[in-house]
């Protein structure tokens, strides 16, 4: 079965006038959440790889795994004020206000190859902001993945010069 059967449409959340893609049907179903795996982690092969990045929180979800399965660290890009070391924030603009991210300064080295990890690219503001951190810390970014892109909101508009690669797209 499509691993798009595993995603659900629902209307006016997280507010009204909002259709969100809610991946818990996926992550309920053991074999179609192993495959969603598999075709993520087959997209990196034969890539040199050091670090997976999870933007929070659904990004944590395959991204740990993603980062076991090609035995590289994991590192966690937070909301403001989660992460207890020192850390460097981007913020950028959302439809209504701003928001802000923060990685450790130390998860990243000079010249790391690094590949991030979300659930959904959807206008590409937030990638575009991870993407800035690890540049800003000296890494190189081998590919964006996510499960889903939507990409009738022309995400990749903000990040053209990255790899993109989605498992679903609608
Ligand atoms: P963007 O910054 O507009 O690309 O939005 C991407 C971020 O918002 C990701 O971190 C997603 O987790 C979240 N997001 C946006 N739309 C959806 C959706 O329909 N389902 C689940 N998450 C979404």
């Amino acid at each position: 079965m499509s691993l798009k059967n595993y995603i659900l449409d629902i209307q006016g959340f997280p507010k009204e006038g909002i259709l969100f893609k809610d991946i818990t049907p996926l992550l309920i179903n053991a074999d179609a959440s192993k495959n969603c795996l598999k075709i993520l982690v087959s997209s990196l092969k034969d890539k040199k790889i050091d670090k997976v990045i999870g933007v929070e929180s659904r990004g944590f979800l395959f991204g740990m795994l993603i980062a076991q399965e090609v035995n590289v660290g994991f590192v966690p890009v937070r909301k403001p004020n989660k992460l207890p070391y020192k850390t460097i924030s981007a913020t950028y603009d959302l439809e209504y206000g701003t928001d802000t991210l923060e990685i450790h300064i130390d998860a990243i080295q000079k010249g790391d190859r690094v590949v991030i990890h979300d659930d959904v690219l959807a206008t590409g503001g937030t990638i575009k902001a991870v993407c800035e951190l690890v540049e800003r810390l000296g890494g190189e970014i081998v590919q964006c993945n996510f499960i889903m892109e939507l990409s009738f909101l022309n995400g990749r508009e903000k990040v053209k010069e990255q790899e993109i690669f989605a498992v679903i797209r609608y």
